[in-house]
């Protein structure tokens, strides 16, 4: 029995799936995975996971684990050394720098990936390729919810805690469908709505599990967010209900932001949300009558031609009624990946460096420049979005890519397969030969949370440090390491021997990680960013004060966007997102046999009136098709969506994939692709 129990052996983790950043015990003998023990220590979750966290790992032994690097020879591909490979991309890399100059060539960076190993990638781009052209897959999500924060508050992070959203008197979830989305925050938000008499307000187009729940469900019309916060905030205002003495003390910008509020009267907002007047006169009381107010949204809110501006919105209301800087109260963009928030806070971003500091900065350049020994250069990168067009204008000739499944998870995916095709030179990093991978001329073989040290920062900018559980799988080697290697065949010298090493050069450099480092980060110990040098972090942002010289928040005008329109023939909403058994396209969650006997396909969700308007059945095979594409999917008649609005979860890569039918239409200010505004057509198809 002493034997075998020594075979046995407990390592702490954190979650690779949502961005709740649930941390837990993992048992392993050997290889296997006997279970998972989530600890009261746990700082996000205590006790609690949900079903993916619980059971989803199966996909670390699967067999369609990436073992060897794959080198492309005509329409196949065939197992190389890292040797091999390191050789290959290094002298692709260096030729196509000398031949079509730094910016040709883009790199991509993974929100699955650590903080530690975001930092490299952006190093790598600007420290030895020398170009801005990094980005990360927030640019899908989070990225608007970023730049509206950024715009008001100064930090584009949830600004209090998951246990201080306990505390609050009235929470508002605008676009999230938090119970399936992020299901250990919503445990938290439903027990102190059954227990402690919180308030409920719950706005999207879906009765979702947490509509259902609420006090006050709202259904707007779609895209139309913007329009009732604004007439809600520009109520309150008019009727003296603001709160005025916050607004005088910490915020800037009333003046022309009323003004600019003028067109936004109730008649206005009833048109064009189709929310009754009454409605819209209940929202603007509630909100201004609770004592403390927090506002969770998400991609129903940011993935819109005006998702920065909506967003935007949701902080001036809150600034409006004093809602931030003190317990229970804020904003509270939630992160989908388990550290998109990390990604974009370690400088994986073509306009900023780590922690936020502008690229465009003269001081945080040399700041750089100093400590790496190399040249940044001044104008921002381009974009992910603005990378596929750069490949199909012909100026992008190569893009490394670590972690991300583009080819499925960017809108318009058509336009973007046809742009891989035309790369010159293409590396993906991944665990699975991806959909993505398929039109790569390397494919490197990267191992999961599971295997490797390093830092992942969740939703409430918490950072948490996950151990090592298994040795990496066959060849395949944490990403940090492939990123060193890759650096160091260009001559960069680089000499990394663990992550904690990057950390402590990050925290040198990032003033919101100065006093970050992995012995305060041991065992189940976590710092919420900022970080001062003597380790002091911040649970609450903005008690003492907005971070802008004056250290007062300002109040932004915004406008309306109406979403894209796609003609008349496309008269069927297409709304879409998470189911709570699969993450995204499914790539991990698909290897989960206890995951996938429960939900082996996707469906689209169909109402009873479209139903019968149209004839369908549960179970009807239909053809959505939009200018874009098409896909093939079996319905589902339910009460969750009304009308002509239909939903089809994001969890398929094949024919029913969500982005066979979006548009390559973006929000106006981050380029984040506007998914939630697309229509389609439907018809019905025979069984074969
Ligand atoms: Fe993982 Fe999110 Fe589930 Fe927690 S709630 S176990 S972080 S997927």
């Amino acid at each position: 029995a002493a034997m075998r129990e020594q075979r046995i052996k407990k390592t702490k983790t954190v979650c690779t799936y949502c961005g709740v950043g649930c941390s837990f015990d993992v048992w392993t003998k050997g290889r296997e995975i006997l279970k998972v023990d989530p600890q009261i220590d746990a700082p996000a979750n205590g006790i609690s996971t949900c079903i993916k966290g619980k059971f989803g790992w199966d996909f670390v032994n699967t067999e369609e684990r990436l073992t060897k690097p794959l080198i492309r020879e005509g329409d196949v591909f065939r197992e190389a050394s890292w040797d091999e490979a390191y050789n290959l991309i290094a002298s692709k890399f260096t030729e196509i720098k000398e031949k079509n100059g730094a910016q040709a060539l883009t790199f991509i960076s993974s929100s699955k990936c650590t903080n530690e190993e975001s930092y490299l990638m952006q190093k790598l781009a600007r420290g030895v390729i020398g170009t801005n052209n990094i980005d990360n897959c927030s640019r899908y999500c989070q990225t608007p919810a970023t730049m509206g924060l950024f715009r008001t508050v100064g930090h584009g992070g949830d600004s209090g805690s998951i246990k201080d959203i306990e505390k609050s008197e009235l929470v508002i979830v605008i676009g999230s469908n938090t119970s399936e989305s992020h299901p250990v925050l919503a445990t938290r938000v439903k027990r102190s709505h059954k227990l402690h008499n919180q308030k409920l307000i719950v706005a999207d187009l879906r009765k979702h599990e947490m509509a259902e729940r609420a006090d006050l469900f709202i259904q707007p019309r779609a895209g139309s967010d913007l329009v009732w916060l604004s007439a809600v905030t520009k109520y309150i205002l008019d009727k003296g209900l603001a709160d005025h003495d916050f607004l005088q003390k910490h915020v800037n910008g009333l003046d022309t932001f009323t003004e600019n509020l003028e067109k936004f009267t109730l008649d206005y907002a009833e048109k064009v949300t189709g929310l009754s007047q009454d409605t819209l006169i209940q929202l603007a009381k509630t909100i201004s009558q609770s004592k403390s107010v927090c506002v969770l949204w998400a991609m129903g809110v940011t993935q819109h031609m005006g998702g920065s501006d909506t967003s935007t919105a949701i902080s001036n209301l809150l600034l409006v009624t004093g809602n931030y800087g003190r317990e229970g109260v804020g904003s509270y963009p939630l992160r989908g990946h388990n550290n998109v928030q990390g990604a974009s806070d370690f400088g994986s971003m073509p306009d900023r460096l780590p922690s936020y500091e502008k690229v465009a900065d003269i001081k945080v350049r040399e700041k750089y420049e100093k400590a790496w020994g190399v040249k940044i250069p001044e104008e921002p990168g381009l974009n992910n979005h603005e990378m596929v067009q750069g490949i199909h204008d012909g100026h992008v000739k190569a893009m490394y890519l670590k972690g991300e499944d583009m080819g499925i998870v960017d809108s318009n995916i058509n336009h973007v397969h046809a742009a891989y095709e035309k790369l010159e030179f293409f590396v993906v990093q991944d665990l699975f030969l991806t959909r993505t991978a398929q039109f790569a001329d390397v494919v490197l073989p990267a191992s999961p949370s599971l295997e490797k040290e390093g830092t992942f920062t969740n939703t409430e900018r918490r950072i948490q440090r996950l151990y090592q559980v298994l040795e990496p799988l066959g060849d395949s080697k944490p990403d940090w390491e492939i990123i060193r290697d890759i650096a160091n065949r260009l001559g960069a010298g680089w000499d990394y021997k663990h992550p904690s090493d990057i950390m402590e050069e990050a925290a040198q450099l990032a003033p919101l990680f100065a006093g970050v480092s992995y012995e305060r980060l041991e065992g189940y110990k976590s710092l919420q960013w900022p970080v001062a040098e003597d380790g002091t972090d911040t649970p609450i942002l903005f008690k003492d004060g907005f971070p802008f010289e004056d250290k007062k928040a300002r109040l932004f005008p915004v406008n309306w966007t109406e979403p894209v329109e796609f003609g008349e023939e496309y008269d069927i909403h297409v709304n879409n997102g998470r189911l709570l058994e699969h993450f995204h396209e499914g790539n991990m969650t698909y290897q989960s046999e206890g995951i996938t006997s429960k939900t082996p396909n996707t469906f689209l969700e169909i109402s009873p009136e479209l139903a019968k308007e149209r004839g369908l059945k549960d179970g009807t095979l239909v053809r959505l098709s939009s200018p874009y594409g098409s896909v093939k999917v079996h319905c589902l008649i339910t009460n969750r969506v009304k009308g002509k609005e239909v939903y089809l979860p994001m969890n398929d890569s094949g024919e029913a994939a969500i982005n066979l039918l979006t548009s390559s239409y973006s929000d106006k200010d981050t380029d984040t692709p506007a998914y939630k505004e697309t229509s389609a057509k439907l018809e019905i198809l025979m069984e074969e």
